[in-house]
């Protein structure tokens, strides 16, 4: 396994208007990129800490995941994300491993990422994600 650092955590809010002051007023980050990933029904807010991000999710769709997960569950933490290496070979072995996959292809995730979701079944409750940067 390559797992290099945790990539962000994905922190669901009810919309980012009112959470972006809490991590830049009083956690003191920046907020450097809002994005939609019109894909998952999302926009998306970034926080760079170290070499990890905080990225929040405000949900665009009541039936979207994010909607749903809030719907549920209430605000909060929503999924974190791991750096690796070759993700299409990552995904493969954690198959054959018997990890149930959510995405066995990787598909495009928010700033240009390859992303691919475990089904939290066999992540021990944690939904996981992989994420591969293959820009740099
Ligand atoms: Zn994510």
């Amino acid at each position: 396994m390559s797992i290099t650092h945790i990539e962000h955590i994905g922190i669901a809010v009810k919309n980012l208007q009112d959470a972006i002051p809490f991590y830049e007023n009083i956690l003191g980050f920046k907020c450097y990129n809002i994005e939609e990933v019109k894909d998952q029904k999302v926009k998306t807010a970034f926080f760079m800490v170290g070499q990890t991000k905080i990225e929040l999710l405000e949900s665009t769709d009541p039936e979207g995941p994010i909607g749903k997960f809030i719907e549920k569950k209430g605000e909060g933490i929503h999924h974190i994300a791991f750096a690796v290496k070759d993700i299409e070979n990552q995904l493969k072995s954690m198959e054959e491993k018997g990890v149930t996959l959510i995405d066995k292809t990787p598909r495009k995730g928010a700033e240009g990422l390859d992303i691919a979701f475990l089904h939290p079944k066999s992540t021990i409750g944690i939904l996981t994600e992989l994420c591969e940067n293959k820009n740099k």
